[in-house]
């Protein structure tokens, strides 16, 4: 139904309501309150509880504007009824005296207060009543999110409007469903969250709404799962030569979590639909390891494999890694970048066509149209917490299907890895390396700074090293960059017997990569860096992670890039600096200095900055909800993700006549998630 039927809206309206990404009716039906107003509890003047916030049914007798000084006007109606009078105040809006009129009766929420002995009413919202009389006039009122120019009573005269034209609402879920899991029918739903009877009823709307929300986009991250599953894989069967040759010649044993994550590859990669699997794993709990055992069981078993990393410069830190592990095997690997020199990149594409180069390590580069492989059997993708669902199909796009393992160093809450990564099944690296020591984490006030300038070169003294990271949130912040070249010329100048060097965003990739490689060779002793180094750096020999402003970082940021250090043998350190006295910062970086564990410092974080923060950037993939919140409504999350499961294993592609309306409106979403 379109929006020029509903009576009271006109052309302008239409426009707004557009603006906000309202279309239709359907669309003004899903446009769901922002919260509600108690008016359950009408009271009358001699009732009013000042200090509260109370709502009377009162009949107006006089208005007055009052001037109080250039930016304040006040507006003051007295109102009566039988049982006295009171005063009722809205600031700056002198245009309502034309709508307030003597003897009308008008419906009041507001703040009540004694001001001068009499009763006053510092108002939040009204309704003109038309009739003075009316039992009905004690509901709960929606109070929906609106733009200048639209008001409540337009919402909620249009939508009562609808509610009442008997458009058609679409009952997806079959009946003894809603039953099993305590649903109320979805014509019912829409109908109380926009007009509760009473808060219990509203309670079961918003269930129902919730639970809709998640079940479908549950349901259709399964379908997408079992579509890949469906797709033919490649078997990765035959004999363990050249990984169990390298596993022996290992400087290290497995930790069991290895040993297990490995099994479950193992297992993916010999199967005969292709593997969809992510590992999380804390930082340092040796992710790259099990991600090399599966690059070099592709190899071994015919085919190329490839890792694809976030930036430049941790490609080719798993170049190097990779290649010094692989090569005396006889393995080649290659490293492919953006910025490649062109005649160099000619012969590597020749070499992935030919199938000489086994192993391809490079950033998103490996995937432009001129990269051939031979017969590419596996992708490793790191750090994968900046691609979504999204960027995962655009690879199958292009007629890629490897198997898939993706590799996350930010430990994600289990809510949000349900929604962000529902298509992907899941291990986990819950183990350390033995041997390390966990990393000392302090906080700091800005002047402590000499003393923070005594432990840097004490450790670098030692034969340390030390990261120094300030933050950029957009390369683009002029502002930022030029913190970073203050605090590099700042430190120049206190540490004079130090080579310290600078690395931005900025930066040329060459210049970046010798930057780097001079930290990685001891060359440099102290790294002032922008938050380029946050994944995947691993230099044994720093012991120091400094973090200005740190404040301005979440905590699995934080925590990212406290995991830089601490990875040889020695005592390590994490120092957040910050000049903030705001409680909620600083509770947060206290947290910081008492756990070390990544997934209670993830929740707390999303606990703290809500789930579109936690990611620190808009391309995480997670959805965006009409209703449900995240983390609150995590259980029905729990409930409505069981329910998928169940559903899907019973009717795989929901061929059942029951279930062919959902089926309809989830291929639907799958459509719009895979969507570019
Ligand atoms: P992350 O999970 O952060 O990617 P890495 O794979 O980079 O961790 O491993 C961190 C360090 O720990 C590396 O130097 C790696 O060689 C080492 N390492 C990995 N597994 C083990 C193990 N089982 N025992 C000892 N050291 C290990
Ligand atoms: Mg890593």
């Amino acid at each position: 139904m379109e929006l020029g039927f509903l009576k009271g809206i006109g052309p302008r309206r239409i426009q707004l309501l557009q603006q906000m990404g309202i279309e239709s009716a359907e669309d003004l039906l899903c446009h769901f309150p922002r919260r509600y107003e108690d008016r359950t509890k009408l009271l009358n003047i001699a009732q009013l509880i000042p200090g509260e916030v109370n709502t009377l049914k009162a009949e107006i007798t006089s208005v007055e504007t009052q001037a109080i000084r250039r930016n304040l006007t006040l507006l003051k109606a007295v109102l009566r009824d039988s049982t006295g009078f009171a005063v009722a105040t809205w600031f700056n809006q002198p245009f309502l005296q034309q709508k307030l009129h003597p003897g009308q009766w008008i419906l009041l929420t507001g703040k009540v207060q004694i001001r001068f002995g009499n009763r006053e009413i510092l108002v939040q919202d009204y309704e003109m009543l038309t009739e003075t009389a009316g039992e009905d006039l004690g509901r709960i009122v929606p109070v929906y999110p609106s733009v200048q120019g639209l008001n409540q009573n337009m919402f909620r005269m249009a939508i009562a409007q609808i509610l009442e034209s008997g458009l058609e609402i679409h009952e997806y879920l079959p009946e003894d469903f809603c039953q099993r899991h305590r649903l109320m029918g979805r014509q019912e739903a829409l109908r109380s969250i926009h007009c509760p009877v009473s808060w219990e009823m509203l309670d079961q709307a918003r269930r129902r709404l919730i639970f809709d929300e998640f079940f479908l986009l549950q349901l259709a991250l399964g379908r997408m799962r079992s579509a890949a599953q469906q797709k033919q894989g490649i078997r990765h069967l035959g004999l363990e030569a050249l990984t169990s040759d390298w596993l022996a010649g290992l400087p290290f044993r497995l930790t069991q979590a290895q040993n297990r994550v490995i099994e479950q590859v193992r297992t993916d990669m010999a199967a005969p639909h292709s593997m969809r699997r992510l590992i999380q794993g804390d930082v340092g709990s040796g992710k790259t390891v099990v991600a090399a055992w599966a690059l070099l069981r592709a190899v071994e078993t015919g085919h190329q494999s490839a890792m694809m990393a976030p930036t430049e410069i941790l490609a080719k830190q798993h170049y190097d890694t990779l290649s010094s592990w692989f090569e005396p095997l006889g393995v080649r690997v290659a490293l492919l970048k953006g910025s490649t020199p062109s005649a160099k990149k000619a012969e590597i594409l020749e070499g992935l066509k030919a199938g000489t180069i086994q192993v391809a390590v490079g950033t998103h580069a490996l995937f432009q149209e001129t990269v051939v492989f031979k017969n590419l059997s596996l992708l490793v993708i790191d750090e994968q917490h900046r691609f979504g669902v999204r960027q995962r199909a655009m690879l199958e796009d292009k007629g890629i299907t490897p198997d898939m393992l993706v590799m996350s160093a930010t430990p994600i809450p289990r809510t949000l890895a349900l929604t962000v990564y529902g298509d992907l099944d899941l291990s986990s690296l819950d183990e350390m390396p033995p041997g390390r020591k966990p990393v000392q984490t302090l906080c700091i006030l800005d002047r402590a700074r000499p003393k923070l300038n005594a432990l840097l070169e004490r450790e670098i003294g030692q034969g340390f090293q030390v990261y120094v990271v300030c933050p950029l949130i957009e390369e683009t912040e002029t502002a930022d960059l030029q913190n970073a070249k203050q605090l590099f010329a700042d430190l120049a100048a206190a540490l004079p017997q130090v080579r310290i060097g600078l690395l931005h965003g900025r930066m040329a990739a060459a210049d970046k990569e010798a930057v780097m490689a001079a930290f990685e060779r001891g060359e440099l002793q102290l790294l002032v860096s922008t938050t380029v180094i946050e994944v995947g750096v691993n230099v044994p020999k720093a012991t120091v992670m400094v973090v200005e402003n740190a404040e301005r970082f979440g905590l699995a940021q934080l925590h990212q890039l406290r995991g830089r250090v601490g990875r040889g043998g020695d005592q390590s350190y994490c120092i957040l600096v910050t000049k903030t006295t705001e409680p909620i910062p600083l509770k947060r970086l206290k947290l910081m200095t008492e756990t070390n564990d990544g997934f209670r410092l993830a929740e707390e974080d999303m606990l703290l900055r809500g789930p579109g923060e936690f990611f620190g950037t808009r391309q995480h993939g997670l959805p965006e909800f009409r209703i449900a919140q995240l983390p609150a409504d995590r259980r029905l999350l729990e409930e409505a993700r069981g329910a998928a499961l169940d559903l899907l294993q019973s009717d795989p592609n929901l061929q059942k006549p029951e279930h062919l309306s959902l089926n309809r409106l989830i291929s639907q979403k799958v459509a719009d998630m895979v969507k570019t």
